[in-house]
């Protein structure tokens, strides 16, 4: 669960060439070309005497959120760890591991300076000491891009040669967790924290954390160069800003979809060019499989943070995976046990234990549901972090909206 390595562009691109057939890097836009237009003018603009409040202030009045999935405004977010005590860190949560959601890939390789961009204004916020990138294993292309342009930063100047380490995780789906995560940068087992204390007081190295995710630092650079009218200036169905929808599953076109925060799933099919040929719409995972299915006929909600909220699930990171005719809830809810069985860290019981009972229940001709319901309260309640708190979501809302089938 852990993988401590620096990855130098030597070691990545070796790395690259030895084991991997589609690791090839993509055009993408090099620092020499993101300077061309602008890019880090914003940046050595703060560090010669920007105001904190001021950029706090442009990214509260955007309605900048943590698109990681936890939606917490990360204008207040900064504001906290600027507040606690020094030295601190920022650490870059890109473990993207929620199924079905490959935003932060997408916008990886094609513009990295703007995230990259976005992180050092972060690390000037809360004057960090060091950056940590924590990036996926499983996104080689991202690691070669992401080695390459941290090398040409230090080769320009920009950043002094080691403030930004890279490193990269090892396939543990808990160490996007926020915590684990944590640990993990550590040299430790990746296994969630209880909190509090929250990572913005007692994060890497017990010092101040500013964990953010990828998109939410793309955006930061967005907002301050373009103004926080290209969000807060797109209202839909109530809500303001836009979404970036990892979309997959039965549509013509699947793919990231950068929509208005209140588009529905009627919207996000048909920016995804409709349905496969000889599919019907029947179901769809709004958020990864901890926002386990939501029926067709539930077509009209916007899929945004909060909205969810009344229907007891929520849109995390974005990851919408659609079912059609020829899917059956009953077999996806299950894969989602299992995968969450598979990545359960194993600290606490009720998710350890319970994810495993859950599987054996979920394989029964008919599903015990007084019993599936009370292993569910008890996961639900009595789990240290949110892979157990919300792993029963995909047997509650298979019981509630597809009881046909269970
Ligand atoms: Fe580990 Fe699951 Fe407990 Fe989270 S809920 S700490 S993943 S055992």
């Amino acid at each position: 669960h852990n993988h401590i390595d620096h990855a130098t562009p030597e070691k990545v691109h070796a790395a690259i060439a030895a084991n991997d057939t589609h690791a090839h890097l993509p055009e993408y836009e090099t620092l020499a070309a993101y300077r061309a237009e602008g890019g880090y003018a914003k940046l050595s603009e703060l560090r010669e005497g920007g105001n904190f409040e001021a950029v706090q202030a442009e990214l509260l009045d955007a309605g900048l959120r943590g698109l990681g999935g936890a939606g917490f405004p990360s204008g207040k977010k900064w504001g906290f760890v600027r507040a606690a005590p020094g030295p601190r860190y920022l650490a870059v949560n890109g473990d993207e591991g929620e199924p079905g959601t490959f935003k932060d890939r997408y916008y990886l390789e094609r513009v990295p300076h703007l995230f990259l961009e976005g992180m050092l204004i972060a690390a000037w916020a809360v004057e960090a000491d060091t950056c940590f990138i924590y990036m996926r294993d499983e996104y080689p292309a991202v690691l070669g891009i992401l080695a390459t342009e941290i090398a040409a930063l230090e080769a320009a100047g920009i950043v002094q040669p080691g403030y930004i380490e890279l490193r990269r995780g090892a396939g543990a789906y808990i160490c996007g967790e926020e915590s684990a995560m944590i640990e993990s940068i550590e040299g430790k087992r990746g296994m969630p924290r209880h909190r509090p204390p929250f990572v913005a007081q007692v994060g890497i190295f017990d010092r101040p954390t500013l964990v953010n995710n990828v998109e939410t630092l793309h955006w930061v650079t967005r907002i301050l160069r373009e103004g926080g009218a290209i969000l807060s200036a797109i209202e839909k169905n109530g809500r303001k800003g836009l979404r970036s929808y990892s979309v997959s599953g039965r549509v013509a076109n699947p793919g990231v979809h950068l929509l208005p925060a209140g588009s529905t799933i009627t919207d996000i099919i048909e920016a995804s060019g409709g349905m496969l040929d000889g599919h019907t719409f029947k179901a769809y995972q709004p958020g990864g499989p901890s926002s386990g299915l939501l029926p067709a006929s539930m077509d009209d909600i916007p899929l945004d943070f909060d909205t969810l909220q009344p229907h007891g699930t929520f849109i995390g990171s974005a990851a919408v995976v659609v079912l059609s005719d020829q899917d059956s809830a009953r077999a996806a809810a299950l894969n989602m046990l299992r995968f969450f069985e598979d990545e359960s860290c194993g600290q606490c019981t009720p998710c350890r234990v319970g994810c495993e009972k859950a599987v054996k229940l979920m394989q029964a001709d008919r599903w015990d549901q007084p019993l599936l319901e009370e292993l569910c309260a008890a996961m639900g309640d009595a789990s240290i972090c949110g892979l157990g708190q919300a792993a029963p979501n995909p047997i509650r809302s298979a019981i509630k909206y597809f009881p046909d089938e269970v």
